[in-house]
């Protein structure tokens, strides 16, 4: 038997084990349902776009020395030798259809959303998979604070009505390009005579991706970091003002904010504002989502120079916290009525009474195998039912239907003009 590939999984109407509840496609339609209804609450529309793309499309905006394109891509040659990559995240590709169908004609602020498979070659851990998925957004023409607020309560919005609860957001800016340029070479000359000191990662980050380190848990970075130069005293004052804006919004909000210097997420073209929302929740992968700006993305590739601001939340996680939270999630979808006929007269009319029902609305499936009646009653058991109609030769003759409702464990005589009104959901 050929299994599943490392380090994915499948998304199943039932999942047996206990440990892969959040792999049940109803909580997936429900998370993605409450996106959809908030998304467009909040004016977002949504974009999708293959899951491949030319690989020279990650590479130019992720940052060639990041964890993701050095280590993490799925890369390969099609039959006509070009090099594709399966999409790792979500802003690139919206960035490339933006500008290939210049769909800054269409106005001065553009609001995308998407949920869409992400592919990674991760090592295998609780929480990382090698294909997860994201809900983005992708916020393109604005520069206001208010664009960076909007999206991080869009989000908070999202776990308030999931019932999501004791999250912590966490929030830095990092400056323009330019600031960033001369922190990043600020933190490389503090670091540098203690280059031997430094964990091996960090070694290898130094002067390819300085700013990385800040992300280090290893125990002696850490202690080195802590008196290393902070970004705060190299942001403009314009900058600190935005950051302060995005802040003093979301305090208003409530939103419950610890500001992060240490904060600069994985990917090269952020710039200004970055946050990441975590949960306790979660073991050690435990961010829920995770963006920022990135003012000079769609210009360096080939676009016009609009400032953008996104984020990413990883469904899989989401889907994680609510259960581990023991939230109130919807009831799985139950079949109004398994119909179980007895001798051919009777499977001819069942196969004739479903489709008449599904027409007026109302969810059927039936017995077609023959099986032997208890067969049949004991498989409808183990599934979410709420009626099983028994007919047979006599009951046809009669225009009755035997109804079980499953539930209270009753059964009683219906005539075929009443099953309509029976089934009917309170
Ligand atoms: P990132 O693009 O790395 O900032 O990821 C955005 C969000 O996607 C994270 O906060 C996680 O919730 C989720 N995520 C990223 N990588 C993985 C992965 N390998 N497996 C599961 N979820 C992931």
């Amino acid at each position: 038997m050929v299994q599943i590939a490392k380090g994915v999984f499948d998304i199943l109407p039932h999942d047996p084990d206990q440990e892969g509840q959040w792999k049940q496609t109803y909580l997936w339609h429900y998370v993605e349902n409450t996106i959809r209804s908030l998304t467009s609450l909040y004016g977002f529309s949504e974009i999708r776009t293959p899951i491949f793309e030319k690989t020279e499309l990650f590479t130019r905006s992720i940052g060639e020395t990041t964890d993701i394109v050095t280590k993490e891509m799925y890369t390969f040659e099609d039959k006509g030798k070009r090099l594709l990559t399966l999409r790792p995240e979500g802003t690139a590709c919206v960035m490339r259809a933006f500008i290939e169908k210049n769909l800054q004609q269409l106005g001065s602020v553009h609001k995308l959303y998407y949920i869409a498979p992400m592919f990674r070659y991760e090592r295998q851990q609780a929480g990382r998979y090698r294909q997860h998925h994201q809900f983005g957004v992708e916020a393109i023409g604005n520069s206001s604070y208010f664009q960076d607020a909007e999206c991080i309560l869009l989000l908070f919005a999202l776990f308030k009505t999931l019932g999501i609860e004791n999250l912590k957001l966490h929030l830095n800016t990092l400056g323009n390009a330019q600031d960033r340029a001369a922190y990043s070479k600020a933190l490389y000359d503090y670091l540098k005579p203690h280059e031997k000191d430094l964990s091996e990662d960090s070694q290898y980050r130094l002067g390819k991706n300085t700013l990385r380190i800040l992300d280090s848990k290893d125990l002696k970075d850490r202690t080195l970091l802590n008196k290393a130069p902070s970004i705060m005293d190299f942001v403009t004052r314009e900058e600190q003002e935005h950051f302060e804006g995005v802040c003093s919004t979301l305090k208003t909000f409530k939103i419950p904010l610890v500001i992060n210097p240490f904060l600069v997420r994985g990917i090269d073209y952020y710039n200004k504002t970055v946050f990441e929302i975590t949960s306790e929740s979660l073991g050690a992968q435990n961010a829920l989502g995770g963006g920022g700006r990135y003012d000079g993305l769609l210009h360096s590739l080939g676009g016009a120079d609009l400032p953008s601001f996104g984020f990413g939340a990883g469904l899989e996680r989401i889907i994680q916290v609510l259960l581990a939270q023991g939230k109130t999630v919807p009831e799985k979808p139950m079949l109004d009525l398994y119909l179980i006929p007895v001798g051919d007269k009777a499977k001819q009319h069942c196969f004739a009474l479903m489709q008449q029902l599904r027409e007026e609305g109302f969810s059927i499936d039936m017995e077609m195998q023959d099986r032997k009646l208890q067969k049949s009653l004991k498989s409808a058991a183990s599934k979410a039912i709420r009626f099983v109609g028994i007919l047979g030769e006599e009951e046809l003759n009669q225009n009755i239907i035997m109804l079980k409702e499953m539930a209270k464990n009753t059964q009683d005589q219906v005539p075929f003009a009443n099953l309509s009104r029976r089934l009917k959901r309170a």
